[in-house]
């Protein structure tokens, strides 16, 4: 069977690591089986929904290099949906209720009162053509009820009705139809809820696979159930855990705080978010994976744990610093120039050899560049004997060329004639040569500088 999956974001916000969980998840499994990836914009709802926020989807999931191989938005898709809830009228699968929030929430706590679920009664199905014209003459418009199939005859005597279904990350689901509501599927103002597009979309998309977040489990009964009353069989369900913060929130879109866009322009690289957003709540370790052919070896959506995963920022950090390690100066080229380097420059490509293991992000080459090629920093200074101490070394310079063994020549000269070792001895070479106090090797930074250079740096 030829897989499809979708990812259906509703773009009333920018999408966090946690939505680009349930984006990963549904992209490694496609690329696993040589299926496809459908970016479905869930944006029927139109006061919240913005093109802004859909735009920046698209791009921060070509960032992570997940590229949808379809995309489409509900809000375009309007007829299909009305073509389907006029075939559920038509076989009285869905009736419109004329109640209130008020009147609603007073017979759910009659219920309560009297120990019984705060279920929805199906008061709406006793209706005669006569009430529901009074009603509509009022100016009540209706919102529209899917009729589960929780009953045998008389849907007013519900039986518990077990809908089952294997799920890829929890295993055996099962929902009794009986402990919920009708779910209203056309709000009064005529919009749909997510339900029914969702359903009408897997269906016409022919999705095999829906894997979201756990978030979803409870709506999935009623869901199959729709499924099967349009004749559909559902397709396979994972649902995978949430991602929370440190402290055990969840991640919202409204706040921005770690959102993908945020990350990029933090500086981060892709597969850093990448390797964090997918290893993160499974029982694989989370590591650096550099490309998402790797990731996808790696990825098992089995694995996923059941429970909530807690995310850590400084997780980030730390994959992003191994990966940006090992990268060559090819592949940063474009971004070190944008990061103001001067890629053109003879030195810069052993500007990077020197400069990347001191590299938290690849951006920050931007700032050790000026002070190689153009002068040294002014964040430390020099002062007292180590001023004194510096500055005549540089009369100790060795004779020649300089290169990778002049660092240690230049040292053990220094060792010998001043008595000093160790931090004392380096770390006055080092604010004399680039003004910081940390940096890259001595040793390598000497050849790249040259002599002239050197020599000009004397304190
Ligand atoms: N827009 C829904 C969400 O982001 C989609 C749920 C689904 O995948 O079915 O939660």
């Amino acid at each position: 069977m030829s897989v499809t999956v979708r990812f259906a974001p509703s773009p009333t916000g920018f999408i966090h690591i946690g939505n680009v969980r349930t984006a990963l998840f549904n992209w490694l499994y496609a690329l696993k089986n040589d299926g496809q990836f459908v970016l479905r914009y869930d944006d029927t709802d139109i006061a919240r929904s913005k093109a802004e926020y859909a735009e920046q989807i698209a791009k921060d999931l070509n960032w992570l290099g997940v590229k949808p191989h379809r995309v489409e938005y509900q809000s375009k898709r309007m007829a299909n949906y009305d073509e389907a809830a006029q075939r559920l009228k038509d076989a009285g699968l869905l009736y419109p209720c004329y109640e209130t929030a008020d009147e609603l929430e007073r017979r759910r706590k009659i219920r309560l009162g009297r120990k019984l679920p705060p279920l929805y009664g199906r008061e709406a199905l006793k209706l005669t053509d006569e009430e529901k014209a009074a009603f509509e003459a009022e100016g009540r418009k209706p919102h529209w009820r899917f009729l589960l199939p929780n009953f045998e005859n008389d849907p007013f005597t519900t039986k518990r009705t077990e809908i089952v279904f294997e799920d890829a990350v929890r295993g055996r689901q099962a929902v009794d139809l009986a402990s919920m509501s009708d779910p209203v599927l056309i709000r009064e103002d005529g919009t749909y809820l997510y339900t029914l597009p969702s359903v009408v979309d897997d269906i016409e998309m022919g999705v095999t696979h829906i894997i979201r977040g756990d978030d979803h489990v409870t709506n999935t009964g009623a869901q199959i159930a729709l499924f099967e009353a349009m004749g559909a069989t559902a397709p396979q369900f994972g649902h995978h855990n949430l991602l929370t913060t440190i402290s055990g929130e969840g991640l919202s879109k409204r706040t921005g705080a770690l959102s993908i866009k945020s990350l990029e322009e933090g500086g981060y690289e892709p597969m850093a978010v990448n390797s964090l957003a997918v290893l993160i709540g499974t029982s694989e370790n989370v590591s650096a994976v550099p490309d998402m052919k790797a990731l996808a070896e790696l990825f098992d959506i089995t694995s996923t744990t059941k429970s909530a995963a807690k995310f850590d920022p400084a997780e980030l950090d730390g994959l992003n610093e191994t990966l940006v390690h090992a990268l060559t100066f090819d592949d940063v080229k474009e971004r070190l120039s944008a990061a103001g380097v001067d890629v053109a420059d003879e030195r810069a490509k052993d500007f990077w050899t020197l400069i990347v293991k001191n590299l938290k992000k690849v951006s920050d080459a931007g700032d050790w560049w000026p002070i190689i090629a153009n002068g040294k920093a002014s964040d430390a200074v020099l002062e007292g004997d180590d001023l004194e101490f510096a500055s005549d070394a540089f009369d100790a310079l060795p004779e020649g060329p300089v290169d990778n063994q002049t660092w240690k020549q230049w040292t053990d000269a220094l060792k010998a004639s001043s008595g000093r070792k160790g931090r004392g001895l380096f770390m006055p070479l080092r604010i004399a040569l680039t003004g910081r106090a940390w940096g890259p090797e001595l040793a390598d930074l000497l050849p790249l500088l040259g002599r002239e250079e050197i020599l000009a740096r004397r304190p």
